[in-house]
């Protein structure tokens, strides 16, 4: 079974870490799993079901899952961007390395009506757009 979301009881999509990042996930583990509805990520030590990718959350993500899983964990840094300051400017980095403009891709997330985020994603993204600068 998918774990659900502890906010909003919605079916989570799980996904692994990927390597490169896994030390800036905001919780130790390997796999990670999204809310489909509300962006809340948890992180998991133990092995979680990974059965569907992370585009069936949002049309937003890459369609390369390990693209998708760095725009995941991203998701879940914006919630303190104090905090996570150090681990979402790697994050940021890595996705920019292979590529993928992390800014853009959020941009897309906000826009997406089905989605309705525990965060005010709107407001992180242009504190992001102001941290990267
Ligand atoms: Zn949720």
């Amino acid at each position: 079974m998918a774990p659900q979301c502890g906010l909003c009881r919605a079916e989570m999509v799980g996904f692994v870490i990927p390597e490169s990042i896994v030390e800036f996930a905001p919780a130790q583990g390997t796999f990670a799993s999204l809310c489909r509805v509300c962006l809340t990520l948890e992180v998991h030590e133990t092995a979680i079901e990974v059965d569907e990718p992370l585009s069936v959350i949002s049309a937003a993500f890459p369609d390369d899952e390990t693209e998708a899983a760095m725009i995941a964990i991203l998701v879940g840094l914006l919630d303190s961007l104090a905090l996570h300051r150090r681990a979402i400017q790697a994050v940021v980095f890595e996705l920019e390395s292979v590529g993928v403009d992390a800014l853009l891709v959020l941009d897309r997330l906000i826009d997406d009506s089905s989605l309705r985020p525990a965060i005010d994603l709107d407001r992180r993204v242009y504190q992001l757009g102001q941290l990267l600068e």
